[in-house]
């Protein structure tokens, strides 16, 4: 009985959003296509938790690549009404797009629908395929979505005044506040050949945004052959560098998402180089044969990795 009571109380704790890990509020809810852990401390935890999990909904729905109502959709016909946060959004995409030289390609719909990476239904097109939805301008921005939901989640954290927060958004992980012992957080980064492994921990203090990119996180086979949801807009196939991921520390969450997809369909040269140029973040670059570098302004601990200087 007592067993059955103790199970009852783990789900019901768990389907409330209270209870995990000592935050004041936490749990997961299924969001934009992946697990999202929220973790929330302070007094007006649990209405922060709940205006968070509408605000990442809402979210998910605005920028649906698929609806034909959603704003990424509005994006590309003329004419169409979008509220000011949603231009300015666009805005920044496309300002990035050019940052990156257009390794990262908001408008990159006609490729990623048809491999089947929006819907699910995956296919190889044909080379006259891959030709004709080179020429497709609607937008897909998926690569930025969750960086910037991340963004939007400290707005009203902050707002909200709550202490501090941890949120997992499907492997965007946002750091809010700084812990009561004033302690770092403690982040790990995903092996991409070990499903449950990590190469090392990063740690880092008050509001970050920790985003990943690879290959490993969706993909599929045909005929042996793997191919992954990281296009190469300059080619229409799925990237092919030397790159497994990137992992990218930044404090804006939406440059952060960018710069993770854009590096890795770069390739570990011209990445580094384009951190050797910009001073607003750090990265985590793992590549195919297994090494681990790390750029000079970060700590990875707990793994065997080479720290990448600004003169290299
Ligand atoms: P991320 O997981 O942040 O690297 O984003 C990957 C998602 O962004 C894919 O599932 C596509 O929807 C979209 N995408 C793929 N390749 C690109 C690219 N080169 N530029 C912009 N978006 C992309
Ligand atoms: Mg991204």
């Amino acid at each position: 009985m007592k067993k059955i009571v103790a199970l009852l109380l783990a789900i019901v704790l768990l389907l409330c959003g209270c209870g995990q890990k000592g935050a004041d509020a936490s749990g997961t809810i299924f969001c934009m296509d992946t697990v999202m852990d929220l973790q929330i401390w302070g007094s007006d935890a649990d209405e922060a938790y709940t205006q968070l999990a509408q605000l990442l909904r809402s979210l998910e729905q605005e920028w649906s690549a698929n609806e034909e109502e959603s704003a990424a959709a509005k994006l590309d016909q003329q004419d169409a009404e979008l509220t000011q946060e949603q231009m300015a959004l666009a805005q920044k995409a496309l300002a990035l797009r050019q940052r990156t030289e257009g390794a990262f390609e908001p408008r990159i719909y006609g490729l990623t629908s048809l491999w089947g990476f929006t819907t699910g239904q995956y296919r190889v097109p044909t080379p006259e395929q891959i030709t004709e939805g080179m020429q497709s301008t609607r937008w897909d921005l998926g690569a930025v979505i969750k960086g910037y939901a991340g963004d939007r989640a400290v707005q009203l954290l902050q707002a909200m005044e709550v202490d501090r927060a941890l949120l997992n958004l499907g492997g965007n992980v946002q750091s809010y506040g700084t812990k009561a012992d004033g302690s770092a957080w403690v982040i790990g980064v995903r092996d991409p050949k070990d499903p449950n492994g990590t190469v090392g921990n990063l740690e880092v203090t008050g509001t970050c945004s920790v985003i990943t990119s690879g290959g490993y996180q969706r993909y599929f086979e045909q005929d042996g052959v793997r191919y992954h949801h990281i296009i190469d807009p300059k080619t229409g196939y799925p990237s092919d560098s030397d790159l497994a991921s990137v992992t990218v520390v930044c404090t804006d969450g939406m440059t952060g998402d960018v710069l993770s997809t854009a590096l890795f369909v770069m390739g570990y040269e011209k990445a580094v180089a384009h951190w050797q140029q910009h001073d607003d973040f750090e990265a985590v670059f793992i590549l195919k044969d297994g090494t681990v570098r790390v750029t000079e302004g970060i700590t990875l601990t707990g793994g065997s990795c080479e720290v990448i200087g600004r003169e290299n």
